[in-house]
């Protein structure tokens, strides 16, 4: 086994490979451990992520360091003096308290803190203007070198081998598989696993043998100043994000560090083979705002002078979230890169998931947050990383508002009616570089997004759209959606076993069905449409493209007579849905399309217009409707021609919040959300999907049995409805059973046929949960730490006998 790279990242996985037993384990360094960003970080070690697995990752981190101080004798430098987050408005204030209560749901201690609390804890902050913050006892601070070399120590006990200066060139690939690397000296070094850990300079290293690793240095700015008279010892960590700022006390003086509204991009062309303990130009001015704004809330630091003035650079993705797991295009080649300023506080759990992960060649939780095959091979595009983060390290201290669209790179892939969809008051969102209608503005409104924690200024355009998708018909550009098709004499017998349901159907028929993984759980959501006798269209969503396709391929046995192809960019989808999109159809067609002609869950060509269309009766709305899926140089003209039908018939154009709010009414759920790796269909309510007896099996069956032998699952997803339909539910909002929190939000939406406030989410007990259960058992949801009464059942709110969807 090789590490690339010996930063904290690449020390941690050697460290926890260890302690796996994984001692053959070489790490190469270029120059010297710590010598690339780890060495200036400052050292915050923080633990509140926003899921609960990467929490539990970050806590993880904080527990390790005082024992790998104990097991190595090597200082962490280690302080958990907690950390204060101060909010300057409302909003901010909300955004806090809404973090806080998912602390609680995590089993983080919080605390909320009133301005008077923060100016006992903090005794030299000016306050004005603040209203309120958080605080995170378990927070604290480490010594990022000393944090490493304990790694690098606790590996070496353990057997591991770490050999600095020795720059390797080039990963070795033989079959799709990394065999070992080429150092720069010309050695080849031979491994059945090799790991890029190598920081701003993975893109690199990927590029060159075809794996794509989206990041992008950028600089990051500190200043530290002498030593303060007066400034107490051990202060909490302090952000400010409505100030982008955060404030460290050391030895008693004070690092101020930033994350500005527009970043620098650094290494435009590629990262300096010779970098090695370096820093970047000062840059006064780009830090001047921040500063001023610093020594206003903290005037302690008019007068101190600055010691230092730091600037270095660290990798940002294009989501903020790092790039971990097996690469798609490369078997046994796996990453840890892109920790987005991160790195330090995440580096105990990101070694120890990513150790597990390589032993057991398989994902150990649920880490698709930050799991390199959400990325698009265009993301690792210089053009694209370099204007994305700009916007990306700011991020990080910005308001969190639902819903929030990136506003740099946009514009990556359109479908080819976007122009149609955009003069007609589309407003768009991104997927995975898809520019996507999220809504449509009414004439003579702004298109653009007003955030807020409430509803948002596309609540009633929302609400039109979703009402003629029930009382007449709404078009749904869902062009992104990703489509495979899967064709040879054995691909019947192949899908068989990656899919949970039968798929070995009549031709013509769909099939809803899941792919699950070794321990049962989700690992996507999908359609496979029958279409001849061995060949088989799937459908997945925009953000599983690079993710599903890996996984098809690396379940495709090599001597199988079948072969996968993503037909995703040729072919093209409009849902048709509603009441009168038969009417539609036929009028367009001249054909009969009732439910003997084309019942639910079948699929068939129509001639609508020009063009041929394979219409495929299914809907993720709740309403009668079609799948349309058409070849990508007929689909203006089909969208021209559905509008010219429609319009007698009252269509309407409707986007993907429309879309969201409609499924979840109906219960439908969303890989990612509210199903995922750590969830088995018995739990999700979808053990309707699971086809137990096919000849075969699948992969995943035997954890499943097993788990549907030990009774009535004790954990089921549930349909929450709130009391006060003014509030909005989320994402992992805490679920209260009486005293204790037996559950969290998945997601939530406004549901504008019921006009009810919606979620999904999941609920544990010692006993199955049922309709009796729910029944006993009153549940509140904590929205921003305030609790709110919230009725659960296990059924869809919507048409619960389905027929609007099969009349
Ligand atoms: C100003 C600043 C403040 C920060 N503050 C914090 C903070 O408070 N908390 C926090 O958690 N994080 C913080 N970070 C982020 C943190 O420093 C990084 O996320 C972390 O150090 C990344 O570690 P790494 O191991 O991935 O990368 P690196 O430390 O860059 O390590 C990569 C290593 O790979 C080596 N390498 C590269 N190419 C090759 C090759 N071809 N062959 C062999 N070796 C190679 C390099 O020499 C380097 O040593 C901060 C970053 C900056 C810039």
């Amino acid at each position: 086994m090789i590490v690339i790279g010996g930063g904290v990242i690449g020390c941690s996985i050697s460290y926890h490979l260890a302690r796996l037993g994984i001692t053959d384990t070489l790490l190469l360094e270029r120059r010297q451990l710590t010598c690339g960003t780890t060495w200036h970080a400052a050292g915050l070690i923080g633990q509140l992520r926003a899921t609960r697995v990467m929490t539990e990752l970050a806590k993880y981190t904080s527990d390790l360091l005082f024992e790998l101080e104990r097991e190595t004798g090597h200082a962490t430098g280690f302080r958990q003096n907690g950390s204060i987050s101060l909010a300057l408005n409302g909003e901010r204030f909300e955004e806090l308290k809404r973090g806080a209560s998912m602390a609680k749901n995590f089993g983080l201690a919080a605390e909320l803190l009133t301005v008077e609390d923060v100016r006992a804890m903090y005794p030299l902050l000016n306050l004005d203007g603040a209203v309120g913050g958080v605080f995170l006892p378990k927070d604290g601070q480490a010594d990022p070198v000393g944090v490493t070399q304990a790694f690098a120590r606790g590996a070496r006990q353990r057997g591991a081998r770490i050999v600095e200066n020795c720059p390797v060139d080039t990963i070795l690939v033989t079959g799709g598989r990394a065999v070992g690397v080429r150092t720069a000296d010309g050695q080849e070094i031979r491994a059945g696993t090799v790991v890029i850990a190598a920081g701003m300079w993975s893109r690199e290293l990927g590029r060159k043998i075809g794996v794509s690793l989206p990041l992008h240095a950028a600089e990051h700015f500190y200043v530290v100043t002498d030593q303060i008279t007066g400034l107490p010892q051990n202060l909490p960590v302090l952000r400010v994000p409505d100030e982008c700022a955060y404030y460290k006390e050391d030895a008693g003086k004070i690092l101020l560090g930033c994350f500005e509204p527009v970043a620098k991009p650094w290494g435009m062309t590629g990262i300096p083979e010779d970098f090695c303990f370096d820093q970047l130009p000062e840059d006064i001015d780009h830090f001047q705002p921040i500063l001023e704004a610093a020594m206003a809330r903290l005037p302690a630091l008019e007068t101190a002078g600055i010691h230092t003035f730091f600037n270095g650079p660290e990798s940002f993705t294009p989501d903020d979230r790092y790039l971990l797991g097996e690469t798609p295009e490369v078997l046994d080649l796996f990453v840890a890169c892109g920790f987005n300023s991160i790195g330090i506080q995440s580096s105990g759990g990101a070694g120890k998931v990513l150790a597990e992960w390589i032993r057991d060649r398989a994902m150990p939780a649920d880490l698709i947050d930050v799991d390199v095959r959400r990325m698009q091979p265009f993301q690792s595009g210089r053009h694209y990383l370099r204007e994305r983060t700009t916007e990306t390290l700011g991020l990080l201290y910005a308001m969190h508002w639902p819903y929030r669209q990136m506003e740099t790179a946009r514009g990556a892939r359109r479908s080819p009616c976007h122009d149609r969809l955009a003069a007609r008051g589309a407003v768009f969102g991104e997927v995975a570089g898809w520019e996507r209608p999220n809504w449509f503005a009414p004439e003579g409104t702004e298109r653009h997004y007003r955030y807020s924690w409430g509803r948002q200024n596309w609540h009633e355009p929302v609400g039109e759209e979703c009402r003629a998708v029930r009382d007449a018909v709404g078009l749904f550009d869902q062009s992104s959606f990703a489509k495979f098709l899967v064709q040879g004499t054995d691909a019947v017998r192949v899908l068989n076993r990656i899919c949970c349901n039968d798929i070995d159907v009549p031709l013509g028929r769909v099939v809803y069905t899941q792919w699950l993984n070794e321990r049962g759980g989700i690992e996507s959501d999908l359609t496979v449409t029958r279409m001849a006798e061995t060949s088989f269209m799937l459908v997945t969503a925009a953000a599983a493209q690079a993710r599903d396709f890996a996984w098809l391929r690396r379940h495709l046995p090599e001597d199988a007579r079948c072969h996968a192809v993503d037909i995703t960019s040729g072919l093209l989808m409009f849902g048709l849905m509603g009441p009168n999109s038969r009417t539609l159809l036929e009028r367009l067609s001249g054909e009969e399309l009732d439910n003997a002609a084309f019942p639910f869950a079948t699929s068939r060509e129509l001639e609508l217009g020009f063009a041929r269309v394979r219409a495929t009766r299914l809907t993720y709305v709740g309403e009668l409707g079609y799948e349309l899926y058409v070849p990508a140089e007929f689909a203006t003209h089909l969208f021209d021609v559905l509008l010219a039908e429609g319009e007698g018939l009252g269509l309407r154009l409707a986007g993907y919040h429309a879309m969201n709010a409609l499924r979840m009414e109906k219960g439908y759920r969303h890989w990612g959300h509210d199903i995922g790796v750590d969830d088995t269909p018995l739990e999700a309510g979808l053990g309707f999907c699971v086809a137990w007896d096919k000849p075969g099996g699948f992969i995943g069956q035997a954890a499943l049995a097993r788990l549907r032998a030990q009774g009535r699952p004790h954990r089921r997803l549930v349909q929450l409805k709130l009391a006060d339909p003014a509030r909005l539910l989320h994402h992992e909002e805490p679920i209260w059973s009486g005293d204790r929190i037996v559950g969290a939000v998945t997601s939530g939406m406004y549901g504008h046929r019921l006009e009810e406030s919606l979620g999904m989410g999941y609920v544990a007990a010692d006993v199955p949960i049922d309709t009796n259960w729910l029944a006993d058992h009153p549940l509140e949801v904590e929205i921003a730490w305030e609790r709110v009464p919230v009725q659960a059942q296990l059924g869809p709110w919507y048409d619960p006998d389905n027929t609007r969807i099969r009349s």
